[in-house]
């Protein structure tokens, strides 16, 4: 298709238009702060109070409390996980990768915050700590942490190979949120939402500009550190693609168990740090 949009001849003022400078669609210097520095000294007094093990091509779910910390921890080989996100009191909301990619990057890292979906749009996590932050951007234009895919999913894996898998991340989560709720799994799945990408590595080709994965630099021991900005029910999936260095939707790929890791700091360690409120917006929509 864009082949036939290169085929219609240019105007003559072309490179002109083409020259006009990119400007950042939502300058992000005036968000609330995220009080990093609160944090990072929090971390210091933390200990850890819950570990739940995430089996390979499987979910599972896990509650934060407001106020404490969250990991995800490779373990075993190198593992992707897709992170789903809920206010553990109210499921409509939850994580909203395309305003989070909006507000911060492709790519999310220390300092960034997940944000919840309209009409709440405050943030439900901030990021604390990256143990792959050193990653950067290789020679691909690929990082790591992306908030550009959407997961796996069986619909998707039916259109384009005519056959059925059960595993894709999308019915793990599914399966994991039903199993957390104890709703129904055909209701779970209509509060499953686009990911968090945590370790998967990937960018866009730069001929045609599609989404392309490579294998993930994460080793065991690897972790991404969260800080629950309110009460927090997650789902992870351990993607049935592994590293993510072949293909997904299918039981090919090596895949290895994730860690979730709940840390809980001493609290008077967060004196004078204010947890968010659902966004100020009136909703009146000019009515
Ligand atoms: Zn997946």
């Amino acid at each position: 298709m864009k082949q036939e949009i290169r085929d219609v001849a240019a105007p003559a003022d072309a490179e002109e238009r083409r020259s006009k400078p990119p400007v950042v669609v939502y300058p992000n210097e005036t968000l609330p702060p995220s009080g990093l520095n609160i944090l990072q000294a929090a971390r210091q007094s933390m200990t850890k109070v819950d570990e739940i093990i995430v089996p390979p091509r499987e979910a599972g779910g896990f509650r934060v409390p407001k106020g404490h910390f969250f990991r995800i921890v490779g373990r075993e080989g190198p593992q992707v996980g897709d992170l789903n996100l809920w206010n553990a009191d109210d499921l409509s909301e939850r994580f909203f990768s395309g305003k989070t990619r909006a507000l911060h990057a492709t790519h999310v890292g220390v300092g960034d915050r997940l944000w919840s979906n309209l009409p709440y749009l405050r943030p439900m996590a901030t990021i604390t700590h990256d143990t792959l932050g050193w990653y950067g951007w290789d020679n691909d234009g690929a990082g790591v942490h992306d908030v550009i895919g959407t997961r796996c999913d069986p619909y998707t894996n039916r259109l384009l190979k005519g056959n059925d898998y059960h595993h894709c991340c999308h019915s793990n989560l599914s399966r994991a949120l039903a199993s957390a709720t104890g709703i129904p799994v055909r209701d779970a799945e209509m509060h499953v939402h686009d990911v968090l990408n945590v370790f998967m590595c990937t960018g866009f080709t730069r001929d045609t500009h599609q989404y392309f994965m490579k294998a993930s630099p994460v080793r065991p021991g690897d972790f991404i550190e969260f800080f629950a900005e309110i009460d927090l029910l997650g789902a992870i999936s351990a993607c049935p693609g592994g590293d993510c260095g072949s293909g997904h939707s299918s039981d090919a790929a090596p895949c290895y168990p994730l860690g979730i890791e709940i840390w809980r700091p001493d609290p008077t360690s967060l004196a004078g740090r204010n947890f968010p409120e659902p966004n100020a917006y009136p909703r009146t929509h000019g009515l």
